[in-house]
């Protein structure tokens, strides 16, 4: 069948859950046997979030392909369990690098390059990219931003044109916010009404509203906004909070909205989705009592979406083992010799994070001696693995000044070194060791009996690594390498012998942990936890 296009579009407030909508849309869709991507463009002029503080924008996801991508795309890989790429995120920075390079190059010669048609084209090429490959029924579209913004208006009106090229094989839908006034005990569509009137005067029709709204919507309610918008009743459709997004999608199909998308669309309907192994999930999050207590130590504790996947990563695992996760955010920074034991000694397990930088690192070493000699289970995710190698060197091989040259590029002891390819790179933007790289686990390991399989493949984000030259030291005094990339031999994995779990990996496992398929490692650190805390 041709390729079916729905956009979603965002109006009134930012940060209404486009990317869950979507999310929620595909999953229903697959959950039809249809084949479904979704893609997301971002208005701002970076080329890729890669340079954004995870403070501006939360976290910064990598695709396997090596890009560096805004942290929907997580969610839709959560969701869908379908694997994404560069092309399903793309930026302003990167339409108008590709036009810029085409005007030097020669290739609009004797013509004017201008936002229409030169820039809104190059939007069109790269929506209809995934599309053109023929392996989707659906591309879904997520044009970030809100409408109305100026940063929005060239794709809003490429999705204009599209509409136009495209006819009935595609579908807008635009999510908006219901306001609840406390003091007049009322919800208000108004600005409902105002943000259709927007997308309208830049010359698109939405086919399906979605409301995001605190509180049910009475059917008359949405007759009005019905009325008032020019979309067919059954068309408005709310979200109403709920306790997890991953709700969202029986929310959206006991409204139809996949449904309605086909209908829309001409897309014969192939029966009703098969969401056993999601109501699944779904029955053991509910029927989950019992706790595991997990402390992440990071610097980035203040911001909500700073470490997303390793949160949904931590939530996937615990669920599957029929347990409620209580994760405690611990600043790093506010760690010290005087209150680790009353940080950290409340939890069944601990990880310490991934970042960049001097700040933090200090609290992280503390932390890490605490929870090796402590013996409590512990994850170090990439600067977490980094720090579990320099806290052992410090205190166990006793090279008092160790560190990662990141912190201390004179230390004498660089147990954390720059990677070699990365000595030339002078642009900070997407130079570091990006994406998928495949690794080798040791036999007998305990990270290899997580697993399960001993060759595997990880995400990676980083440009120091583990200095080659002290693998023996560590060895004989019982930090071992056991995963190790095959051919350049950088060291991916370690972890303590005599300990019950200590595993700090340099690459991301939470990348990769869905919904339907929960990560080893996660599964194995929380059933570790789970021991620690019935030992106590
Ligand atoms: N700052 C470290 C490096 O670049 C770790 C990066 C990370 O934690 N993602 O190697």
């Amino acid at each position: 069948m041709d390729t079916r296009y729905i956009f979603v579009t965002g109006g009134v407030v930012s940060s209404l859950g486009k990317g869950i909508i979507s999310s929620s849309l595909a999953r229903l869709l697959l959950s039809r046997g249809f084949k479904v991507t979704i893609q997301k463009f971002d208005p701002y002029i970076n080329i890729d979030p890669g340079t954004l503080n995870p403070y501006e924008h939360g976290e910064c996801y990598v695709t396997v392909d090596g890009h560096e991508a805004d942290l929907d795309l997580g969610h839709y890989e959560r969701f869908t369990n379908i694997k994404t790429s560069r092309a399903n995120n793309i930026t302003t920075g990167r339409i108008y690098q590709t036009v810029i390079d085409k005007e030097r190059r020669g290739d609009y010669l004797g013509k004017t390059v201008q936002i229409v048609p030169h820039i809104t084209d190059e939007i069109k090429r790269n929506v209809k990219l995934l599309g053109s490959t023929g392996d989707y029924d659906f591309v879904i579209t997520e044009i970030g931003g809100t409408v109305g913004d100026i940063e929005s208006l060239p794709y809003i009106e490429a999705v204009r044109q599209l509409r136009w090229e495209l006819g009935s094989k595609c579908v807008c839908i635009h999510l908006t916010y219901v306001p609840y006034i406390r003091a007049a005990a009322e919800l208000k569509t108004k600005p409902t009404q105002h943000s259709v009137k927007m997308l309208q005067q830049e010359g698109i029709q939405p086919d399906i509203l979605v409301l995001r709204t605190e509180k049910d919507l009475p059917a008359p309610m949405r007759r009005k906004v019905a009325l008032f918008c020019n979309v067919s009743p059954d068309a408005v459709i709310q979200s109403i909070d709920v306790p997890s997004i991953y709700q969202v999608p029986l929310n959206m199909h006991e409204q139809r909205l996949d449904d309605i998308v086909l209908e829309k669309t001409g897309t014969p309907s192939q029966g009703e989705p098969d969401l056993d192994k999601w109501n699944h999930f779904l029955n053991m999050m509910q029927s989950a009592t019992d706790e595991v207590r997990v402390g992440l130590v990071g610097k980035y504790v203040q911001l909500q979406d700073a470490y997303k996947s390793i949160d949904e990563s931590l939530f996937q695992a615990c669920t599957y083992h029929g347990r409620k996760l209580k994760l405690t955010y611990i600043n790093s920074e506010k760690v010290n010799d005087g209150n680790v034991d009353e940080l950290l000694s409340p939890h069944d397990a601990i990880l310490v994070a991934p970042g960049f930088g001097q700040r933090g690192t200090e609290g992280k070493f503390v932390a890490l001696r605490w929870c090796r000699e402590h013996k409590k289970p512990t994850l170090g995710i990439c600067l977490g693995m980094q720090c579990m190698v320099i806290e052992f060197a410090r205190n166990v091989l006793h090279l008092d000044d160790a560190n990662s040259v990141e912190m201390d590029p004179k230390t004498q002891h660089n147990v954390i070194d720059l990677m070699e390819e990365q000595k030339s790179v002078t642009n900070m933007g997407g130079t570091m060791r990006l994406g998928a790289y495949a690794c080798r686990l040791k036999q007998g390991s305990s990270t290899a009996r997580a697993y399960g399989v001993l060759n595997i493949e990880e995400r990676h984000r980083h440009r120091f690594e583990f200095n080659d030259e002290y693998r023996k030291a560590f060895e004989d005094a019982g930090m071992k390498c056991v995963g190790e990339n095959p051919e350049t031999r950088l060291v991916e994995v370690v972890e303590l012998e005599n300990h019950p779990w200590y595993i700090g990996v340099q690459f991301h496992p939470e990348y990769s942990s869905t919904v339907l398929n929960p990560h080893p490692l996660f599964m194995d650190f929380i059933r570790a936890a789970i021991d620690e805390q019935n030992k106590q």
